[in-house]
């Protein structure tokens, strides 16, 4: 099966192209702007071979995307390829709605044409995978904010999308296009909707990696508000083998949400992660006695949603998959990972990042 991925030099894109190339005789196309976000040594040389092509392509570029379906014929798209980070689309809006919005409608328009083009049976196997975010239900409510002993709801296949920040908004958008195009032309869709992913290959200004690395530098760890927001973590490698699984054997026009059932606060992950370097990196910058004392909360994020949780059974049940990481040993995984592999991430900072921006 030839997969094109587009976005596969992000941090989870690269997961799922590493797992399809050490999984599976498949090939893949790795369809990717390489923005601050991407970086194509995310994808490790000695895993890469003929099943390995990268197209250095941005999705709002219609003759590029053309070229790319003619040259390489696909029999599935993956689409990861976006901006990701909710502060840059706070104070920077724009871009978000180029690539999100216009770049999905420009992929979905050059893979409708490409797809018109297939046999009968060709087009019977196809399948446009569009990835999307749970941050387009909006938020729910917070434990701190019902009576004791209230169950809490959970998102599923049918909560109502109500996104908050630009991001949010801009990911619905494009969720809403994919299900127009499925309706109005028939073309064969699947989308997912996936909770906070967690794991190696991170850029350092998402949460995770940001307090790991600040803390390793002996710099504040900075929270938002009182850290009380709540999310459902997920390993990205059990993000990237559900991706796949929808890809090869999801329904046509159905959207599954997946989640690992890891309900944490934002400062219980925090807490959990400096805990985690004083007893993997016992020897602590200059100054710094436990690396929790560099904690310091910081004004919170504007319309910051308060909690989300999945429900991730329709996956479960219709297509097998569960996570195979608990939190607790996805997040250790996470921090050796980053003690163990300096050179990315020094790599990956020399450029546009800057460590004093705020993670996610
Ligand atoms: P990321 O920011 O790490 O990677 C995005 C990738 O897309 C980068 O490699 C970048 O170079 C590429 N890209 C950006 N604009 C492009 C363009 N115009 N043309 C081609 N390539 C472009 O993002 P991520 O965290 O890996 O997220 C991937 C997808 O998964 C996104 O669609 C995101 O909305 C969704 N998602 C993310 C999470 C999460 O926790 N990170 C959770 C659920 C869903």
């Amino acid at each position: 099966m030839k997969l094109l991925v587009t976005g596969g030099a992000g941090f989870i894109g690269s997961a799922v192209v590493r797992h399809i190339l050490k999984s599976s005789e498949d090939t893949v196309i790795n369809l990717d702007k390489l923005t601050y976000a991407g970086n194509e040594e995310s994808i490790p040389t000695d895993i890469r071979s003929s099943r390995y092509i990268f197209e250095q392509v941005d999705i709002c570029d219609a003759t590029e995307l053309k070229r790319v379906f003619i040259e390489h014929q696909p029999d599935a798209v993956m689409h990861l390829a976006a901006e990701s980070h909710v502060d840059r689309s706070i104070d920077g809006p724009g871009e978000f709605i180029q690539t999100n919005v216009v770049g999905t409608y420009t992929l979905l328009e050059a893979a409708r044409e490409y797809w018109s083009g297939l046999t009968e049976e060709q087009k019977g196997k196809f399948i446009f995978h569009h990835i999307s975010t749970d941050e387009v239900y909006g938020d729910l409510p917070h434990p701190n904010e019902v009576a004791a002993g209230t169950e809490l709801p959970l998102f599923t296949e049918q909560t109502s999308y109500a996104p908050s920040s630009p991001y949010s908004a801009s990911k619905a958008s494009s969720d809403h296009l994919v299900r127009a195009w499925q309706r109005t032309y028939g073309m064969p869709t699947v989308i997912t909707n996936c909770s906070n992913n967690y794991g190696p290959y991170h850029f350092p200004e998402k949460l995770v990696p940001h307090i790991i690395l600040n803390a390793l530098a002996g710099k504040p760890l900075p929270v938002y508000g009182d850290g009380s927001q709540i999310r459902d973590w997920l390993f990205v490698e059990d993000h990237a083998r559900a991706l796949v699984t929808v890809a090869k054997s999801g329904k046509v026009g159905e959207t599954y949400n997946i989640g690992g059932h890891n309900e944490k606060r934002n400062l219980e992950v925090v807490e959990t992660i400096c805990d985690l370097l004083d007893e993997l990196a016992p020897n602590k910058p200059e100054g710094v006695n436990n690396y929790r004392d560099l904690i310091t909360f910081v004004t919170d994020r504007p319309g910051h949603d308060a909690r989300y949780a999945i429900d991730a059974e329709k996956i479960q049940k219709d297509l097998n998959w569960t996570p195979e990481e608990s939190f607790e040993s996805g997040i250790r995984k996470t921090v050796e990972w980053y003690l163990s592999n300096k050179n990315w991430w020094q790599r990956v900072m020399s450029g546009a990042y800057k460590l004093d921006r705020l993670g996610a």
